[in-house]
């Protein structure tokens, strides 16, 4: 059924993507923390998969979207408290403005966006069980997963020992090895909240998403996504606490991530301070020029967002040839070469090339119905990625 090759982070190679019960296809994407406004980095991440599942559904597959929201955390309630605002009330006011965020980015295929904090009892009950397996263990009210025990540790990220030995994770004295990562901290977020059989406090990071997703999407999906900073130790603890929680393995069939936004050679960051809005680029830049940019970049290389200007120039000439060369009558066609630069590694530059040399040399052709014939891929192929060229026409 299908061709579609994806490069696997676990395997380090690009693989025929093989759902587990097609033609379902369950994807989870992490979703940002909402101390703060979406901004390009994430953008390029949301874009890329959003391209990724319309084209999932474009080949025919039923895909269940979902999407985590990070909605409690040290810097949320840091920055609730310097607004004076109520830590869930803002975290509820930041979530809103991600999902419009979102929509105005044209991100549709999200099946559903589920925030973190009513699953907090899942969290505290997936750290209990990882307790009675002897997996994990009580220092000075946290609770840390014993990574010197699960055999796994450090696959995802092809960390060597002495590669993992210089990646230590939460500085606390009573930790047994420097990778254990916290399944809960003794760290009051929200006032009274929440309890557990270890005293107030907080579920870690990454035990947040295995008590969103193994709810929702079971022991096993096919596919989990995000950004390549996320690999180590967020997914790499996820693979940990799932495989461990469940006894099934592998926990996510395939692994995608998308490389970095960089900005003066430097990673876009809210803690950088260099990051640029959503809301900001929206000022200047419509949602389809943006998504164009990105997807003008290969997923896995670095963006700088210098070449946006020449993506804005490249847009307004394809859509120039698309409205002159306009719709074809039997839409729906096949999408050729286009499918078969996204089919390799879902190539998005190759495809726009080859759509930009398409419609080129078809807006050049006399004749109208071959002109149209010409197009249609290119048309189809670019409206499946999410932008329209003939949109307004
Ligand atoms: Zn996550």
């Amino acid at each position: 059924m299908c061709a579609l090759k994806l490069f696997n982070t676990m395997s380090g190679r690009k693989e025929v993507f093989r759902p587990l019960a097609p033609p379902r296809v369950s994807m989870f994407v992490c979703g940002p923390t909402v101390q703060s406004g979406m901004h390009l980095g994430h953008a390029r991440t949301y874009i890329f998969f959003d391209a990724l599942a319309r084209y999932l559904g474009r080949l025919g597959y039923d895909v269940f979207y979902l999407m985590n929201i990070t909605d409690i955390d040290e810097k949320i309630s840091q920055a609730a408290k310097a607004a004076g605002e109520d830590p869930m009330e803002y975290s509820k006011r930041m979530t809103e403005s991600l999902i419009a965020d979102m929509g105005s980015l044209n991100i549709e295929t999200v099946s559903k966006f589920e925030p973190v904090s009513p699953h907090v009892d899942e969290a505290i009950r997936e750290t209990a069980v990882l307790l009675d397996k002897g997996l994990a263990y009580q220092a000075d009210g946290w609770v840390f997963f014993d990574t010197a025990k699960f055999g796994r540790w450090g696959r995802l990220s092809h960390l060597t020992k002495n590669g993992l030995a210089l990646r230590p994770l939460e500085l606390v004295p009573a930790k047994k090895n420097l990778n254990d990562f916290a399944l809960w901290r003794p760290e009051v977020l929200v006032d009274g909240l929440w309890t557990s059989p270890w005293g107030l406090g907080s579920p870690g990071w990454h035990i947040q998403d295995t008590a969103v997703t193994i709810p929702l999407l079971g022991a096993q999906y096919d596919i989990h996504g995000g950004a390549y900073e996320l690999i180590y130790p967020h997914h790499e603890a996820e693979i940990a606490q799932a495989e461990s929680l469940t006894g099934v393995r592998p926990f996510v069939v395939h692994w995608v991530h998308t490389n970095l936004v960089k900005t003066g050679g430097e990673k876009m960051s809210k803690s950088l301070g260099n990051a640029v809005t959503v809301k900001e680029a929206m000022k200047s830049l419509s949602a389809a020029e943006i998504r164009f940019f990105f997807l003008s970049i290969h997923y896995r290389k670095e963006a700088g967002l210098s070449g946006i200007g020449a993506a804005r120039r490249r847009l307004r000439r394809m859509k120039e040839a698309a409205r002159k060369v306009g719709a074809s009558e039997r839409d729906g066609s096949t999408l050729g070469a286009f499918g078969r630069a996204l089919d390799d590694d879902f190539d998005t530059p190759k495809a726009l090339k080859w759509a930009e040399a398409t419609l080129k040399a078809a807006s050049k052709v006399g004749d109208r119905d071959r002109a149209r014939r010409m197009a249609a891929p290119a048309i189809a192929g670019m409206k499946t990625l999410g932008v329209d060229l003939l949109e307004g026409a």
